[in-house]
Parts: C-alpha cells; structure tokens; sequence
C-alpha cells in the first residue's frame, strides 16, 4: 500500500490510523533517510494506540517504553546500536514477542532480529514533488 503526504500533519494522521488498528505482538519496521519523518509517523502511531505521554526519541537508550495506551508500546531508535548484542542486553524478545506493539527506526540495522511478521513502512522524498512532500510504503 502506498500513500502520499504533503505536510507532516498528514503524515502523523496516518500513524495514527495505523495506531488505531495494531494488534497485540505487531511489529512495525520503519526505513528512511535522516529527517524523512519516521519520528512524526511514530508520534502519530503511539497517539492512535492511546498513548497519553509525549513520545521522545529514545536515540540514548534505544528503546523507551509506555504503558498508557490501549497496548503497551514500545518504540526503538537503532540508530546508535553497533552490536546486535546491546539488543539483548535490553530484552528485545519480550518486546518483539509480547503482547504489546514494536515499533522501529532505523529497523534496518537490525534487520536480522525482526520477526516474520514485521510490517515494513518506508519513507521517502521525491524533491520533485516538493519539499514536504513523502511517498509511505506500508507492508
Ligand atoms: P526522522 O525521525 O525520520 O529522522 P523526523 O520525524 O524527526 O525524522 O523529522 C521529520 C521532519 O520533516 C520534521 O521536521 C517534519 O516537520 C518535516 N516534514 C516535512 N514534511 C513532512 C511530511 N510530509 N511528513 C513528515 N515529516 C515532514
Ligand atoms: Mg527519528
């Protein structure tokens, strides 16, 4: 599924769609350029699953946790991570395998560990179409 944003609004309003809808154990697997806007889509996502705190990139920790939504969510930043190992220093498995909902940046650094299940999101700028503008591939 592809769709189209034209302001980071638009882009917030389709995480939370997706937010809306996630299931227990989803995973969500997001790649894009620095700045593409992975952080908005996620901010909108934590909003549809209910989640009541402000969400922060968790970029020196790699993983921030919040329990006040529908699902508990968990939302990584892999940026950083330059051994597999620190993943499971910080119990991924029960993240990924749980019944709450995962989300990724930067999912592609750690594409080994993702489940089969992962649903894979990628943003991208087509500088022709304009600045704000991002294409989101959804699956
Ligand atoms: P990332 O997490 O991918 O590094 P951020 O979400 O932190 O990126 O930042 C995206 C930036 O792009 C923000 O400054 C946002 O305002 C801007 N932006 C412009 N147009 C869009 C759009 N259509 N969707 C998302 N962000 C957009
Ligand atoms: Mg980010």
């Amino acid at each position: 599924m592809v769709y189209e944003t034209f302001s980071p609004e638009e882009t917030y309003a389709l995480g939370c769609e997706i937010g809306r809808t996630a299931a227990p154990g989803d995973v969500y697997a997001l790649t894009g350029d620095l700045g593409v806007g992975k952080t908005v889509f996620t901010k909108g996502l934590a909003e549809g699953l209910g989640v009541a705190e402000p969400v922060t990139s968790p970029t020196f920790t790699i993983v921030q946790s919040y329990d006040s939504g529908r699902l508990p969510f968990h939302h990584f930043d892999v940026y950083r991570i330059e051994d597999i190992d620190e993943m499971e220093e910080i119990g991924y498995e029960d993240c990924f395998y749980g019944d709450g909902v995962s989300l990724v940046e930067w999912a592609e650094v750690i594409a080994d560990l993702l489940p089969e299940n992962t649903i894979r999101i990628t943003i991208e700028k087509a500088p022709e179409k304009g600045f704000d503008y991002r294409r989101i591939t959804v699956g």
